[in-house]
Order: structure tokens, then sequence, then C-alpha cells
């Protein structure tokens, strides 16, 4: 499932590609994931692309944003056919055409107005890369009963990491996941503060990580060649690495590096 830097990564190229050009119409071949009534909004331009957490906006000109999750599959093509997966078209003004493909069908794009956006998202926790430590240690504070990595991808608590990217930073802290919030010290949590900073840039200045299907516009992540212990057998440090279900998903971690 795409996290923060896989969809930094689409963001910033679908910038680059479609940011500032007038949509001429909007086909919807799948209901489901995208919202009908996208077709029926008037003309418009993109004026900003932006990002929150996990979801990707499209601000249009006349203050109507499509909101969008990719969830698992959710990815853009820009200048390429629809496929059977193509859940939407862009056609702008200038011929070329943006598709939105969901394979999973589980991703979701639908239209809000500028000024319900503070409300829609408000649920969610601030952004790991603009909060300072004195703010990540206050989130954290409110869940010192819980797991620490399940907390890591509390949407509410922080918004953007999801089970990839807990996992590596807990790796890179050295910090058991199974630990309970509580239970750090101060220097740990200064410790994984740093962690997910370095790994959310680092990953972003790689494009992102591609297990599965996740695809930028321009193809594939790199970062899946930095990873330390997810889906792997042996850490960087060859301990053998354990795996486990964690709030019900898959967690791996090494005994000997994380205490
Ligand atoms: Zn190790």
């Amino acid at each position: 499932m795409p996290e923060l830097p896989e969809v930094e990564t689409i963001v910033r190229q679908l910038r680059d590609v479609v940011q500032g050009k007038s949509i001429k119409a909007v086909k919807i071949l799948d209901k489901k994931v995208v919202d009908v009534r996208i077709a029926a909004l008037p003309p418009s331009t993109i004026q900003r692309i932006t990002r929150r957490g996990k979801y990707l906006l499209f601000h249009l000109d006349n203050n109507n944003v499509l909101l969008t999750h990719l969830r698992m599959s959710g990815h853009f093509q820009y200048g390429k056919e629809p496929s059977r997966y193509t859940a939407a078209v862009f056609h702008f003004q200038d011929g070329t055409l943006l598709t939105f493909n969901e394979i999973r069908r589980f991703g979701r794009m639908k239209a809000v107005k500028e000024k319900q956006l503070p409300k829609i998202l408000s649920p969610l926790g601030p952004e790991p890369l603009e909060c300072s430590y004195t703010v990540f240690k206050q989130r954290l504070e409110k869940k010192t009963k819980s797991n620490l990595k399940t907390t890591l991808m509390d949407q509410r608590v922080l918004a953007g990491l999801g089970n990839i990217y807990a996992q590596e930073t807990l790796y890179r802290a050295g910090i058991n996941p199974q630990r309970t919030v509580g239970t750090l010290q101060e220097g740990e949590r200064k410790k994984l503060y740093h962690s997910i900073q370095s790994i959310l840039r680092r990953a972003i200045r790689q494009g992102g990580t591609t297990i599965e299907n996740y695809t930028s516009l321009e193809g594939a992540g790199r970062f899946q060649r930095f990873l330390a212990v997810y889906e792997k057998e042996q850490c960087p440090k060859k301990h053998s690495v354990q795996k486990m279900k964690i709030g019900g998903r898959g967690t791996y971690w090494c005994q000997k590096c994380q205490k």
C-alpha cells in the first residue's frame, strides 16, 4: 500500500505533468472507485496538487477538490490509453490524458468543496516531516498503553506511516515493535523521531518502495533496495529476522538489533 513517500512521489510527478492543465471532460469507468459527480463538474483547471498523509488532492479553480486515496493498488498513468483497470480518464484541453487505475477497486476519488477540507482532514495527525520533536512526543503521550508499532501506523497520531515504514523506522531506532508507547525512554523516543525523518526523506528521494504493485507515473520506486527488515530473512547485520503479527499486520524485526 502506498505510504507517505509513495504518495509524495506521485504528487511531485503529477505536478510536473498536469498541474495548470484545463480539464475538458472526465470519463468515469468504475463508479465504485470514482465519485460520479466528478464527471458533472464544470470545466476547470487543476490549480494545485497537494498531499496530506496518504491523501492526494487535486485543487481545481472552481473550489472543488478531488480527494484521492490510492489504498492498495490505485495508480495514475499519464499519456497512456485506458486499460481494463482504468476507473477514470481525465481529458485535458491540450489533447493529453491522465488515467486513474485501480486493480483491486479499494482506491477512492471523490469531489469535495475546498471549504469542507479542513473538517474532512481534521482527524489526521500531523505530517511526520513537518512535526517538531515536541509535537511528536505529545502525540505519543496520548497513547502510552498502546502498542508502539500500531500507534505509528495510526493516522490520527501521525499521518503517512504504514506497515512498511513503521517497521523500518523501528529497526533503525533499535526498538522492539512489541513494546508499548509508554515504555520508551526519552533517548529512544528521540532516536525514533529522527529515524522517521531520515527514512521518509530517503524513501522520497528514492521514489518510494515497490514491493507488489505500487507504481508512480515513472514506474517502480527504488527504496526496496534499502529495506532493512521488511520481508527480509536477515537484517543488515546478518542476524535472522523474526516475523509475527502485531495488530493483525505482518511485522518483521530483529531480536538482536531491536530491544
Ligand atoms: Zn539484527
